[in-house]
């Protein structure tokens, strides 16, 4: 039995005593070491990009550091399981999207009558022939239909916001608002204004 191992065993003394081999193996317990703290180095600043925490970043570090270099591999696992999901940079990215979407969802109003998408600077609906403006004779700047005065130039308008309303909900055929309009237009203003109003209706 002696007679087998003998040779065996001093093969290993002469491997493990060779100086090449020594050398390796420190280098390689260097680079496992180096390893280990770069690991817990990465998770610090990984996490640091993810939360504004400034404690958890530290929590991150000492999870790497308290498996050992032998066994860090599992924490780094167990990091990347329990990490949050999203970067604080892609959170903001996120959010400045969702706001650019919900701008674009409000500038595209709808129209009060019939629902098809107007623009906010239109005077009628091209659909259903619905105002949903008027021009300010005064300061030519568009008001909402509802407005009882200019929000701009604070002239009063003659016809009564609430009928106004009225107006822009029911979608009353557009011959009876042109018959209408001259009687309640009384000033020079006003049917300078349904002047302008029905060169900018599209036909
Ligand atoms: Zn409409
Ligand atoms: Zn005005």
């Amino acid at each position: 039995m002696d007679a087998i191992l003998e040779p065996i065993g001093q093969f290993w003394e002469g491997f493990l005593n060779n100086p090449i081999v020594q050398l390796a193996s420190q280098l390689i317990v260097i680079y496992v070491v180096l390893l280990w703290l770069g690991t817990a180095y990465w998770a610090f600043r990984d996490m640091q990009a993810r939360t504004e925490n400034p404690i958890l970043p530290y929590f991150a570090a000492a999870l790497i550091i308290f498996f050992t270099p032998l066994l860090f591999m599992f924490a780094v696992v167990l990091y990347l399981i329990i990490r949050p999901r999203e970067t604080l940079a892609e959170v903001y990215e996120r959010s400045l999207a969702e706001e650019s979407l919900l701008a674009e969802v409000e500038k595209n109003e709808l129209c009060p009558v019939c629902r098809d998408r107007v623009d906010a600077d239109w005077l009628v609906c091209p659909n259903c022939r619905t105002r949903l403006h008027r021009v300010c004779p005064s300061c030519n700047r568009l008001a909402e239909p509802t407005w009882p005065l200019c929000a701009f130039c604070g002239r009063e308008f003659e016809r009564s916001p609430r009928s106004a309303r009225i107006r822009a909900r029911t979608s009353e055929p557009d011959t009876d608002r042109e018959r209408e309009e001259p009687a309640a237009a009384s000033s020079t203003d006003a049917t300078a204004e349904h002047g302008r109003l029905r060169g900018a209706t599209p036909s």
